[in-house]
């Protein structure tokens, strides 16, 4: 059993979901089809949520209607069958109705998940009944049926895993079966979401509750970059990547992979392929335990960075010091990325700053904290890179741009810098250069 993964993109057209199906039915092993929401679709729906929020009635009403035509527009061009074209339709329109409903509720967490979900409900839905209607038998799953995720970050795949095997044996057999991404239930059986972005994850965790043969995310671009190729030119895609590299690259930024896409198949040996629906044949990124070769991979940038300093003379030879910071953190449930000292200063960064006012409070009490906002993690990332003699040259970027942070030998894997956000278009590129172009032994 495979698992297949297509993006917004990937489902986001009549033209592209053509695409989709060629790629469904070039390969004949059974398969589960994770599909993301239309492009912008999730969007919409976050907008809409916050006309729930205001009770916006009219907007809520406009909202729909808008979402109603878009999906009804791609059944009118994708399916010739009239018969087929109007059942589908119906379908549609229960689905829509039953959001009406939904957005009349009062405001809560619940109504968020729902309402953000039903990108992925309305274009399953079609896709399915469209490749049913082109011949292309397949059974539609209900994902809340089975992606039981306790802990986003630490979900139970055993749970799945039993969850998924009885959907799948009170369905009649298929080869292929389709599902919606991004979906999930949380501890108290409640519509929850994997955060944006996570229908990566969701097929990672489906792949690895299967023991999946091989698990295939296809998306826009060929395979992960070197570099982000939103800002920077001259990317080339990375053709090998182990699971340590891969999550320190989604981890920090590299927004081709939800964050927690490697996690659930580490240790399983279940390679995770990245494929191009607009170029199949292109060979893409291979994410296995495999090491293909050594040094310097790839570079990716995280924002949203917030930088603590926490200044004392009582750290001075002070054991037990740390201790006591990071258990404000902890109790706080904050994590921390970064982190650097000196003997009478610390400096770190989170990315949820929830909880910053009532940890700086905690911590002012005994250290003087100063606080700064909108940074960027850049990372640069290959196993062992530490030890590639190209890696110095990312130290000239200190002539150019400065640097609030550095962190070299946490682990061998990753350097990380941490910069001013408005300096990290710049800092992307000067690396690109140094690393990557000027020296091409240090190219992958
Ligand atoms: P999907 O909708 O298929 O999940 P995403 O938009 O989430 O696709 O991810 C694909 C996009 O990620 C690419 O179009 C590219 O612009 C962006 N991206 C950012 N960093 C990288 C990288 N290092 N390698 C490849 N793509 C990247
Ligand atoms: N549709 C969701 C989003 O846009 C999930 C995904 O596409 O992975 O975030
Ligand atoms: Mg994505």
């Amino acid at each position: 059993m495979k698992v297949l993964k297509f993006g917004g993109t990937s489902v986001g057209s009549v033209e592209n979901l053509n695409r989709v199906k060629e790629i469904l039915i070039s390969d004949q092993e059974d398969k589960i089809v994770v599909c993301s929401a239309m492009s912008g679709v999730t969007d919409h729906l976050v907008r809409l949520v916050e006309n729930i929020k205001l009770k916006d009635t009219e907007a809520i009403t406009r909202s729909l209607h808008r979402l109603e035509s878009k999906h009804i527009d791609v059944i009118d061009t994708l399916v010739n069958d009239q018969e087929i074209k109007n059942t589908l339709k119906e379908g549609v329109s229960v689905i829509i109705t039953e959001m009406f409903e939904v957005s009349s509720q009062e405001y809560s967490e619940v109504i968020n998940s729902r309402i953000i979900t039903y990108g992925e409900t309305l274009l399953t839905y079609i896709f399915s009944g469209y490749l049913n209607a082109s011949e292309v038998s397949n059974v539609l799953l209900d994902a809340k049926e089975f992606m039981d995720v306790d802990s986003v970050e630490n979900p139970n795949i055993e749970k799945v895993q039993k969850r998924l095997e009885k959907v799948l044996s009170n369905n009649i057999q298929s080869s292929i079966y389709i599902t919606q991404g991004f979906v999930c239930r949380d501890s108290d059986g409640q519509i929850s979401h994997l955060k944006r972005g996570g229908s990566d994850y969701t097929a990672t965790i489906i792949g690895s509750a299967l023991n999946a043969s091989e698990i295939q995310i296809w998306t826009d671009i060929d395979g992960l970059h070197n570099n982000d190729p939103r800002y920077v030119e001259q990317t080339h895609p990375i053709s090998h990547l182990t699971y340590n590299e891969a999550a320190e690259l989604a981890y920090f930024g590299a927004k081709i992979l939800h964050p927690q896409t490697v996690s659930p198949v580490v240790g399983k040996d279940i390679p995770v392929l990245l494929k191009n629906t607009f170029d199949p044949e292109a060979t893409g990124t291979v994410i296995s335990n495999k090491t293909y070769k050594k040094g310097l991979k790839a570079i990716s940038a995280k924002d949203g960075i917030t930088a603590i300093k926490i200044k004392s003379n009582r750290m001075l030879m002070a054991h037990g010091y740390l201790r006591r910071i990071f258990e404000v953190f902890d109790n706080f449930q904050t994590s921390i990325d970064m982190i650097t000292t000196s003997e009478i200063a610390i400096s770190l960064t989170i990315d949820n700053t929830t909880n910053l006012d009532k940890i700086v409070k905690e911590i002012e009490s005994y250290a003087e904290v100063t606080i700064e906002q909108d940074h960027s993690i850049i990372c640069i990332v290959g196993e062992s890179v530490i030890n590639d003699k190209n890696s110095y040259r990312l130290f000239e970027i200190l002539n150019y741009i400065p640097v609030r942070m550095v962190s070299y030998g946490g682990s061998n894997n990753n350097i990380s810098i941490l910069v001013d956000t408005k300096d990290k278009i710049p800092t992307l590129k000067f690396l690109n250069e140094k690393l990557f172009q000027i020296h091409e032994e240090a190219v992958v």
